[in-house]
């Protein structure tokens, strides 16, 4: 199909393609300089068990700040860095950053249980995948059991024997898988059954919607597959005090969002767990 260009001459759907291409690979540029300047950096965000309030875990998430000081979202350029060779080191500097930041964590006496890492199905696939999460572990002094890691659907494209073995040679050494996203991607129940799995997350589009026209349905559904298949289940994505309640009334264990804190740099992290720690008398 062809339309006009921004100076009247037509140009096909092709040449359209053509300017994504030009785009992304711009940007592939951008984000390479920015990995070797190190201009990319992680924040964490709480998870707390929802019953208790405890905070469980650590979320960590990458962040990209451009020179001219633009922020571009991870679900920009994390298919971009897929896309490349650049997704292996950019995860396994993800992986070794989370890390060092638990080990810190623990030294300070301010860790939770886990620190909770995504990893793209890029990472996953690679057969040596089990020894970069063992050298992470090594070079920050972790032991597995302060490791989550977040895989989503996708890695559905994967083997089923190759996934099994390789998430089962993880969790012998005490890291938790967490099934990221649930419920939009498309995966299988019957792959949700035969994966070693810990948790599963509520992907936010189901969240948002449980006070909205759309009800709780999902949510329910997704919290009672989670809870038969003797999973931990989490809600991401929770804004306000009424669906926190509602998650709780329907059985889901765990939960994230920005109710409860946005995702932080190292130093509010720091500050925020400080004043947690110390409770509202101490300021
Ligand atoms: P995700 O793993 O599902 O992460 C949750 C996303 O929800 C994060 O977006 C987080 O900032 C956002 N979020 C948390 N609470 C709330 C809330 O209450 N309301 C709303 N509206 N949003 C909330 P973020 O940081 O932009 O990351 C987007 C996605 O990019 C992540 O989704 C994950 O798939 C990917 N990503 C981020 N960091 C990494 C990484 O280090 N490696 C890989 N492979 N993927 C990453
Ligand atoms: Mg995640
Ligand atoms: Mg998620
Ligand atoms: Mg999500």
């Amino acid at each position: 199909r062809a339309k006009k260009d921004h100076k009247g001459h037509y140009v096909t759907f092709s040449a359209h393609l053509g300017a994504e291409a030009r785009a992304r690979a711009l940007m592939l540029a951008e984000l390479r300089a920015a990995f070797e300047t190190e201009r990319l950096y992680l924040v964490y965000q709480p998870q707390v068990d929802l019953s208790t309030h405890e905070l469980i875990g650590l979320e960590a998430l990458i962040r990209w700040r451009t020179e001219d000081g633009r922020f571009v979202p991870p679900d920009q350029f994390i298919p971009v860095a897929e896309r490349s060779g650049l997704m292996a080191p950019l995860g396994q500097w993800v992986m070794t950053s989370a890390c060092m930041m638990m080990r810190d964590l623990l030294d300070l006496g301010l860790a939770p249980r886990r620190i909770a890492v995504n990893v793209s199905v890029v990472q996953l696939q690679d057969p040596a995948f089990t020894d970069h999460v063992a050298q992470a572990l090594t070079v920050s002094g972790l032991e597995g059991r302060h490791l989550e890691l977040e895989i989503t659907e996708s890695v559905a494209v994967l083997p089923t024997a190759y996934l099994e073995t390789t998430l089962a040679g993880l969790r012998a050494q005490a890291i938790a898988i967490a099934i990221d996203d649930f419920g939009t991607g498309y995966s299988s129940l019957s792959y949700l059954e035969r994966l070693p799995l810990d948790r599963i997350k509520i992907d936010r589009t189901f969240v948002r919607q449980i006070t909205e026209a759309k009800g709780p349905r999902i949510a329910e559904m997704v919290t009672q597959l989670g809870r038969k298949l003797g999973l931990k289940v989490l809600a991401e994505g929770i804004e306000d005090a009424s669906v926190w309640a509602a998650l709780v009334a329907m059985g889901c264990h765990d939960g994230q969002g920005y109710h409860i804190a946005r995702p932080m740099d190292k130093e509010q992290l720091l500050a925020w767990l400080r004043q947690r720690r110390d409770g509202p008398a101490a300021e």
